[in-house]
């Protein structure tokens, strides 16, 4: 591994992205997790640290309505909300707080800069650590989601570079509004995978959700089962990412690297370890070296445990993405700094051990359970991705 010229996008104002104080949506998170990638020496060389901006309104217009727009407005600068759930907000999922408009603007922000830089050529990987708000809708909010920072990295992408966009997305929950907004588009491939639906918010995200129209084809979704481990998740991962890749031949990959997949996280029925968002990134990035000039925007996403899991798994993302070993301790000054804050022991290592957790029940059963998922998507989908069709 060597490393790749890499920007990671941040900056304090981000955590103003914030619900209330006993919301699971926890910016503290993020800064845990920058925290950890500097006492670890990631941030150094080649490998830097970049401001965000503000997406402005046209950029936030090529994904969401006006009236939409207007609403978010609204309510940010304090005025009637007396239509607030008509857009999927003031509920208590997704809330309304002052100056909501301005710090999801600069969320939003944050992951066109990183396409920005990755599509100039001046560096190979970004990761836009705030972003990954991938419940968010044309004229909606939803599970946590004001704007959605991935579709309007991908319109900003479309826009200025014609390029074709493959999304990939292994949050816990399905990306729906990503999925919604590039539905009848073609040349934005979106695919999601996520503990299935008929356990789980949104509750969308099964195999037979293909796209519309011309975009038929190029909208895929495997539903895990509850409790699906690390090794079924990669065996899945393995088989269809270089697989579609090939066939579809993007000319950039855009990452959502929610880690509420993790075993310990309090909000879905998962069990992967951290181990599994490093060699899911290795995939995909080793993927994106032969298909697409190696070029990956990445963004966060869901993660609720942000003590014992999120600061390990996108430290993990950022040493895959940027090529940079990470070490397997936890360096004591890091503990040391927390510690005192954390309602619970810290863990030492940054890759959970082998047997941290405890076997799944019905591990062969839910291992089977996936791989009838899998081809029947391969079966469905293959097919209809321009090019292809021969030897299957
Ligand atoms: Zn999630």
């Amino acid at each position: 591994m060597s490393p790749v010229p890499s920007a990671l996008i941040w900056d304090p104002a981000v955590t103003r992205y914030k619900f209330r104080p006993d919301h699971p949506f926890n910016p503290r998170r993020l800064e845990l997790s920058v925290s950890l990638m500097e006492s670890l020496g990631l941030l150094g060389d080649g490998c830097r640290v970049v401001a965000p901006r503000m997406a402005t309104d046209d950029e936030l217009l090529a994904v969401h309505s006006a009236e939409y727009v207007d609403a978010v407005k609204r309510f940010s600068a304090g005025g009637d909300r007396s239509d607030a759930f008509q857009w999927g907000l003031g509920t208590d999922d997704t809330p309304i707080f002052p100056g909501m408009h301005e710090v999801t603007a600069l969320v939003t922000g944050a992951t066109i800069r990183a396409a920005e830089l990755v599509m100039s050529g001046e560096v190979r990987r970004a990761f836009s650590i705030c972003g990954g708000l991938h419940h968010a809708h044309r004229d909606r909010g939803s599970g946590f989601c004001v704007y959605s920072d991935l579709a309007a990295a991908i319109a900003w992408i479309r826009r200025e570079h014609g390029a074709r966009v493959m999304c990939i997305d292994y949050d816990a929950h399905h990306g729906d509004g990503v999925q919604g907004i590039f539905y009848e588009d073609p040349e934005v491939l979106t695919l999601s995978l996520h503990e299935s639906g008929r356990y789980l918010f949104p509750g969308t995200g099964f195999v037979d959700e293909l796209g519309e129209g011309e975009g038929y084809g190029y909208s895929l979704n495997v539903p895990l089962e509850p409790f699906t481990e690390d090794g079924s998740w990669l065996a899945i991962h393995e088989r269809l990412l270089p697989e579609v890749m090939e066939a579809y031949r993007p000319d950039v990959v855009v990452l959502q690297n929610g880690c509420d997949g993790h075993a310990l996280d309090p909000l879905t029925h998962l069990r992967a370890t951290t181990r599994l968002y490093e060699e899911t990134v290795r995939i995909v990035c080793e993927a994106a070296d032969r298909v697409c000039g190696g070029r990956v925007v990445a963004t966060g996403g869901g993660g609720y445990s942000i003590w014992q899991v999120v600061p390990r798994a996108w430290t993990l993302v950022w040493g895959a993405l940027s090529g940079q070993p990470v070490p397997d301790r936890i360096p004591r000054e890091w503990l040391e700094r927390w510690q005192g804050e954390a309602p619970e022991l810290l863990p030492e290592l940054v890759r959970d051990a082998e047997g941290a957790y405890p076997a799944a029940p019905r591990r062969e059963e839910i291992q089977a359970a996936n791989r009838r998922t899998l081809e029947q998507l391969r079966r469905q989908a293959l097919p209809l991705i321009r090019g292809w069709g021969l030897g299957f």
